[in-house]
């Protein structure tokens, strides 16, 4: 009823569609080619040596058991992207968490389990308070569910005096980020002897992994938690 009342329109190509991405432009949008690292998801087609490890995940520290992204970056995904987080794009979450559904519908590793509880990537308090929302917890809430999953907010985000991650070197984005997020302390009415064994971090773009490393780091720390897997919507630089 309230569709046909009040029609939306594709916030691609403009035209009258059922949701705010048409199924067209959904469809087109460009997904991250195989092969892919098994355990970051980064594209390794033509790459040398191994195909199923990507040069940056060798010899590195492996707090998620995998992560995942489901787009490239290209000036499509990236529009849609600084739309939801920017100009509070709001009803582009549920045709997003479609596209992030899609991906979980793709990862053996998701599916071979029906325990896990979806913990959005926090934002600092400034921003929420500016922004109103965290973009991050938009797309876990509808991505939860189609799912029938709970969410969980368990982290949060310090403000570490750095504006952003984006122009920081990679050594410096990962000092940044192991300084940013902890644990969210709960009340000591909701306080927990134990916490959920698997979790899915959920955020909206992926950059070097710093931030779901350091999430994760954190997440293995309470007690119960055994893995942590990270889903995101689009990778930076692929
Ligand atoms: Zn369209
Ligand atoms: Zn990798």
């Amino acid at each position: 009823m309230l569709s046909w009342l009040f029609p939306s329109t594709c916030e691609l190509c403009g035209e009258t569609a059922d949701d705010t991405l048409c199924p067209a432009c959904r469809d087109a949008l460009p997904r991250i080619p195989a092969p892919i690292c098994l355990h970051c998801g980064a594209p390794t087609a033509g790459q040398q040596t191994d195909p199923d490890l990507c040069e940056n995940c060798k010899g590195q520290r492996r707090p998620f058991t995998l992560a995942r992204q489901a787009l490239r970056q290209t000036e499509e995904t990236m529009k849609l992207v600084y739309q939801l987080k920017y100009h509070h794009a709001l009803y582009l979450a549920r045709p997003l968490a479609a596209v992030l559904n899609e991906l979980w519908e793709a990862t053996p590793h998701l599916l071979a389990h029906n325990d896990w509880v979806l913990v959005p990537v926090p934002v600092t308090q400034d921003k929420l308070y500016t922004r109103g929302f965290n973009q991050a917890e938009a797309l876990a809430r509808h991505l939860a569910k189609r799912r029938g999953l709970r969410i969980m907010n368990l982290l949060e985000r310090l403000d570490t005096g750095i504006a952003s991650q984006t122009r920081l070197t990679a050594t410096a984005r990962r000092l940044n980020a192991m300084r940013a997020y902890r644990c969210a302390r709960p009340g000591l009415l909701h306080r927990r002897r134990s916490y959920p064994a698997r979790l899915v971090l959920v955020d909206d773009v992926f950059t070097t992994g710093a931030t779901a490393r350091a999430c994760a780091t954190q997440l293995k720390k309470l007690p119960g938690v055994q893995e942590v897997v990270a889903l995101s919507l689009v990778r930076i630089g692929a």
